[in-house]
């Protein structure tokens, strides 16, 4: 028995470490292996994306894993979107209806070195600076590299789980040997990030409990506050910029000056609070962005992708995280419900790739809707219509921002009635400017007509 329940993961990034802890917890001999060194002795080095949004269907798998107490207590509490236009008054778009419909800030390095601790208390064995170079699938052998002196470990293995991130190295290997049927959709924008400081006596330099939105048009600024009192601001534009400084793009804006002028020009109310703006601009990389689609994430019960691996995705709908976490979750149930490793893979395939196909597609949508329609007129009517739907048809009517955040309805589910909740806001509003201009009895009957009460996952 005890040599069946054995699983080794490549990466001990966000997912690996949640699905260690999920797994040692359930007695199952765990090893992870990662190539960066211990963020722990080492400081963390994870490079981008300094915080993360957290929202229920990620915090869900830290319950089952016991971690969300210590996870919660770094976090700091979203409410809504707070909205700089570029001309007129800044203001907050709630999120949910109260408190309780909220999402979370959360640093991506101590977030990381929580559940590595919480996966190393629950029985599991990390091997830092082990880089995965090389699988041999016939005789179950993975060579690992230390990149520090390029000494390899060549490690049996009865199954491997990668969770090894968007540029998967076991991805690569197990496509070696089956077609996965992978195919990479690149972004026309990319992303750069930027540092709010605190104030000199060490408070927030903005209001803390909110995501901060510069829409732009085809650009966009947000900045997401960290429990240092700091925050973290993303700049998101196009790769490639047009002729005319109308249409900036991360090649047209080249040096620090340059990018001094852009932000004295879109983003005024950022300038005082970022001091350190030329240094950040030539200090942090401009980062790509894709979405991975993969057909198939198994090789029969020698191997398996997860998270980032099997379905990285555009982070407009601050979700890969937490999807990852689903998947963990999902994992740890399919490996309790089947003994053999190949059914159970491809279960939890065939419970999640429906379910990650859907909030790619989300993500890629929610961009348009953050950096150009958030201040438009047409699209504030939609949501103040959408919350009285949601008061007028509890359960029945549930915005499409809460299916995905604080709720744990699967994503297909939720994509679905989003498009056809969307499809009623707007018969609803044509050419209308205000609530009290709505034809009540014509969108109660579209509702009736097109929707049926909605349950969450218990
Ligand atoms: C700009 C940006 C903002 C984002 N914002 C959000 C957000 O607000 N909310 C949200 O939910 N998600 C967000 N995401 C997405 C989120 O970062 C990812 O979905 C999440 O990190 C996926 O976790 P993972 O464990 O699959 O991969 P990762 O976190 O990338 O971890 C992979 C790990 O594998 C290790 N590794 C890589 N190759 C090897 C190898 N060959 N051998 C051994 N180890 C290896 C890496 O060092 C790393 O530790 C954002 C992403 C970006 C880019």
């Amino acid at each position: 028995m005890a040599a069946e329940r054995q699983i080794t993961l490549i990466g001990a990034g966000l997912a690996g470490a949640l699905l260690a802890r999920l797994l040692a917890l359930r007695g199952w001999q765990v090893e992870v292996y990662e190539k960066r060194g211990d963020p722990r002795i080492a400081g963390y080095q994870g490079g981008r994306s300094i915080n993360l949004a957290l929202a229920e269907r990620g915090r869900h798998p830290l319950r089952l894993a016991d971690a969300d107490e210590a996870v919660m207590a770094q976090a700091v509490m979203m409410r809504g979107r707070m909205v700089h236009p570029l001309h007129g008054e800044v203001n907050l778009q709630r999120y949910g209806r109260d408190d309780s419909e909220v999402i979370w800030s959360v640093h991506r390095g101590e977030l990381n070195i929580t559940l590595l601790d919480l996966a190393e208390q629950a029985g599991a064995r990390l091997y830092f600076n082990r880089r995965l170079d090389h699988v041999d699938f016939e005789r179950r052998i993975a060579r690992f590299v230390d990149d520090r002196d390029q000494r390899s470990f060549d490690v049996p293995f009865r199954a491997l789980i990668g969770s090894d991130g968007a540029g998967s190295t076991l991805r690569g290997a197990i496509g070696k040997v089956l077609d996965l049927g992978e195919r990479v959709d690149f972004l026309d924008h990319g992303y750069k990030e930027l540092e709010i400081p605190p104030t000199p006596d060490g408070g927030f330099r903005m209001e803390p409990n909110a995501l901060h939105i510069w829409p732009r048009g085809n650009y966009m600024c947000i900045a997401l506050p960290n429990d240092e009192k700091t925050f973290t601001v993303t700049l998101f534009m196009p790769n490639l910029g047009g002729a005319t400084v109308q249409n900036p793009g991360f090649d047209t804006i080249r040096t620090s000056q340059q990018a001094r002028a852009f932000f004295e020009r879109d983003f005024p109310d950022t300038l005082p609070l970022i001091p350190e703006l030329e240094r950040d601009w030539a200090r942090n990389p401009a980062s790509t962005l894709a979405t991975l689609h993969l057909e198939r994430w198994h090789l029969d019960r020698r191997a398996l992708v997860i998270g980032d691996a099997a379905h990285a995705m555009v982070p407009f709908h601050g979700q890969g995280m937490n999807c990852a976490f689903e998947d963990c979750a999902a994992l740890a149930a399919h490996l309790d419900a089947h003994a053999d490793l190949a059914d159970a893979f491809a279960a939890f395939e065939a419970e999640r790739k429906p379910n990650a196909r859907a909030i790619q597609q989300m993500a890629l949508e929610n961009y348009l809707e953050m950096r150009d329609r958030v201040d438009d007129a047409d699209y504030r009517l939609q949501r103040e219509l959408e919350l009285h739907l949601q008061q007028r048809h509890p359960g029945v009517f549930v915005p499409h921002y809460a299916m995905v955040s604080f709720m744990r309805v699967p994503y297909s589910v939720a994509l679905a009635r989003s498009e056809i909740q969307h499809g009623i806001l707007v018969r609803a509003t044509r050419g209308k400017e205000s609530l009290d201009q709505v034809d009540w009895t014509a969108v109660d009957a579209d509702v009736a007509a097109h929707l049926t009460p909605l349950a969450d996952v218990p």
